[in-house]
């Protein structure tokens, strides 16, 4: 757990709460009908981190984080962090270990035309993977032999120039042989998203990603520490971080109502295993023992009080060596994440 990560997140959630507020208002005054779940998630963000436990060092009084409660919005900019870091300390490691063995990693891009409803377009590229990976036999079997396994993340976001939503899904993919599969995935998603979408025009397109590496140049070859743990911040960001600024009030409640109950990240064949119900997990830290990083004390007294007003003191982390979670004992983040992480989430 990062105490800076937290605090410098802590404004753009007042944004975000704000803006929410603001749609609200907005929206209220137009005398438009169903906002319990913008209502919902406002009062979650702006309630996120109310409660702050630090552990005060009774030899030197110097003040420790401990817990707090999250609110675990998905538009929340705290959670949001919090969530990427956890995903990115399970699946790195995971990911690097395929390298190891010699498997190949691709980062593809699934995307179908811009849509005026965010719902229908979510729908169809919803149905689109099942149909493609699961419920057809034929583009089940090919995708299977062309991927082992992977991770699949749906991003939302509004087209610059059409205005439209633009929801699609970005993929890293495992792979045991090297095949030129661009054609036969481009040719096997165009497939499905007709199916689903029940027309003969041509709805969608695949690009294969680039990633930046740790000097910040693209490249399409992952196979490093820095230029896998990059694809994942990539992968990931998309479900863990929104673009507010050009959302009027009523894409803010259509977005609301979308990400209710809509799963926007899963992971499949050889990179499915039990530590993904823990993905979904809330983000309770188990603190197991507490060592003063200024003294070495390990007496301590609680100290509660909000997030503004932590923000005013000096608090600071346990740190790595001081602070064992259980969550963390699992896996650690590597200096090089952090990093990424960082560069992605200012
Ligand atoms: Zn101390
Ligand atoms: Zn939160």
């Amino acid at each position: 757990m990062s105490w800076i990560g937290i605090k410098q997140r802590n404004p753009q959630r007042k944004f975000v709460a704000m803006k929410l507020r603001t749609a609200m208002d907005d929206l209220l005054n137009q005398d438009i009908k169903g906002l319990d779940r913008i209502d919902k998630i406002y009062h979650k963000v702006d309630g996120c981190m109310s409660y702050v436990n630090m552990q005060k060092c009774i030899q030197c009084g110097m003040l420790h984080f401990n817990k707090s409660n999250y609110c675990e919005s998905k538009l929340c900019p705290i959670c949001a962090y919090l969530r990427a870091r956890k995903y990115l300390s399970v699946l790195v490691p995971r990911f690097r270990n395929m390298l190891e063995r010699g498997y190949k990693i691709n980062f593809l891009t699934l995307t179908i035309k811009d849509t005026a409803v965010l719902k229908y377009g979510l729908d169809i590229v919803k149905k689109a993977w099942r149909y493609m990976t699961n419920r057809d036999p034929f583009s089940k079997y090919i995708f299977k032999n062309m991927f082992i396994g992977g991770i699949y993340a749906i991003e939302i976001k509004k087209g610059k120039n059409s205005k439209l939503w633009h929801p699609h899904v970005h993929l890293l993919v495992v792979k045991d042989h090297f095949s030129k599969d661009f054609d036969v995935i481009k040719g096997l998603w165009e497939m499905a998203c007709q199916k689903v979408a029940n027309t003969t025009e041509k709805i969608s397109s695949v690009d294969i990603r680039g990633v930046h590496d740790k000097n910040g140049k693209l490249t399409k070859n992952i196979n490093s520490e820095d230029t896998i743990t990059s694809a994942v911040v990539e992968c990931v960001k998309y479900v863990t971080k929104f673009s507010f600024d050009d959302y009027s009030s009523m894409d803010l409640l259509e977005l609301c109502n979308c990400l209710y109950n809509n799963r926007l990240f899963s992971t499949f064949g050889c990179m499915r295993n039990s530590e993904d119900e823990d993905l979904d997990e809330d983000y309770k830290d188990v603190v197991e023992e507490l060592v003063c990083t200024k003294c070495g004390s390990r007496d301590f007294e609680d100290e509660v009080t909000s997030i503004d007003k932590a923000m005013n003191m000096n608090v600071v982390d346990f740190g790595k060596r001081h602070y064992v979670s259980k969550k963390e004992q699992i896996a650690g983040l590597t200096a090089i994440m952090e990093v990424m992480l960082r560069r992605e989430y200012e």
